[in-house]
């Protein structure tokens, strides 16, 4: 079985711990998992209170509290095992991926346990912390010029493209275009909201990136309602998904210039284009009035549940999805004079932020 990765029965994460991983021929009652990717998934969903003022309830699924951190470790965990399935990804394997962040953390955890290389080829605007995030889990980091077009030689799709013919055994699990990735939320994110609902759920609300996040569970959610669950992407102002052009945003993970074959285009009941200051500053309320240190692109899913909630039934569940953690953005969306730089702080949320000292 995949255990937590399939996320099914869902239960509390501590004290479930399925039963052939603590069996008797281990001893006593020890209670362990194997390995701490045996703990993707089965994240829980907790109350927005403060910042949530309508009738209906609203409930976040906090995606940080998997082991590596946010969302990606789902797909992660799936691209890799249906690759093996499929003899793409061999043992002593090596893969291959342009990430800089979540997914990279994912993939690695997972080939560390399984014994394969990981080498991830990153832009150089990518900050070296978040390189030595995916170096300490083991992998190897290729850092690309950002300032080149995607066709030249140097640039960070040419070089992963160029290293996978190169490297003997290499794999590139491409989380815009494997099926893995959406197919990893209906087998697990979407189960979990339907039974930790109980099927009350009549909301999903999820940012758009790869769209592996709402095309599976909305899918999965949408399928088990008849219909009934209302599937609703969040998008940044300027993005294709809400009718953009592609032009800059600021907020990370989400929105696109182009249409990844992982989302699906019927999926999405409604999409709400927010903008970055409205995406920052509701980041920044959520850790400071409910206590959860999340990513912009979490910001940004509230707002857009919040919009929905405004005309929802007292008897609605909106469920939002809030893929990351905000330790990554401490020197972004949580210090005041990279706030400030871009004209997003307003007087009144001003305080209680990170700083200048860093
Ligand atoms: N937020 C963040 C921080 C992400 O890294 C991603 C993944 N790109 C998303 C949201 C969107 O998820 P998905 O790719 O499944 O659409």
């Amino acid at each position: 079985m995949g255990k937590a990765s399939v996320g099914w029965p869902v239960t509390s994460r501590l004290g479930s711990l399925p039963q052939q991983q603590s069996g008797k021929d281990r001893g006593p009652d020890v209670d362990y998992v194997e390995h701490v990717t045996d703990l993707v998934g089965n994240t829980p969903l907790v109350r927005l209170n403060a910042v949530a003022t309508g009738k209906a309830r609203v409930l976040a699924k906090v995606e940080y509290l998997n082991p590596g951190g946010s969302v990606k470790d789902r797909i992660a965990q799936r691209m890799i095992e249906a690759a093996e399935e499929s003899g793409e990804l061999r043992p002593g394997g090596t893969i291959v991926e342009p990430t800089s962040g979540n997914t990279g953390v994912g993939l690695a955890m997972v080939a560390q346990r399984k014994g394969y290389r990981c080498v991830f080829v990153c832009p150089d605007k990518v900050s070296e912390d978040k390189r030595n995030v995916l170096k300490a889990y083991g992998a190897e980091v290729v850092v690309c010029p950002t300032a080149v077009e995607p066709e030249h030689p140097d640039s960070y799709y040419s070089v992963s493209d160029r290293l996978v013919q190169e490297i003997e055994g290499a794999w590139k699990p491409n989380q815009y275009a494997n099926p893995a990735n959406p197919e990893s939320h209906v087998h697990s994110t979407g189960p979990e909201i339907w039974a930790q609902t109980e099927g009350k759920v009549t909301h999903f609300v999820a940012g758009i990136g790869t769209g592996g996040t709402i095309s599976g569970t909305g899918e999965y959610l949408k399928k088990v309602s008849d219909g009934r669950v209302k599937v609703i992407g969040a998008d940044p102002e300027g993005s294709v998904y809400s009718g953009g052009n592609g032009r800059p945003y600021l907020v990370e993970g989400v929105g696109e210039d182009f249409w990844p074959s992982t989302y699906d285009r019927g999926i999405c009941d409604q999409i709400v284009a927010v903008s970055d200051a409205a995406s920052f500053e509701m980041t920044r309320r959520l850790a400071r009035e409910e206590a959860l240190l999340v990513g912009g692109s979490c910001g940004m899913a509230v707002a857009a549940a919040l919009e929905i909630a405004e005309t929802a039934d007292p008897d609605d569940v909106i469920v939002v999805l809030l893929p990351d953690g905000g330790r990554g953005y401490l020197t972004k969306v949580f210090n005041d004079s990279w706030m400030a730089s871009y004209g997003f702080l307003s007087p009144d949320h001003a305080g209680g932020s990170v700083g200048d000292v860093l």
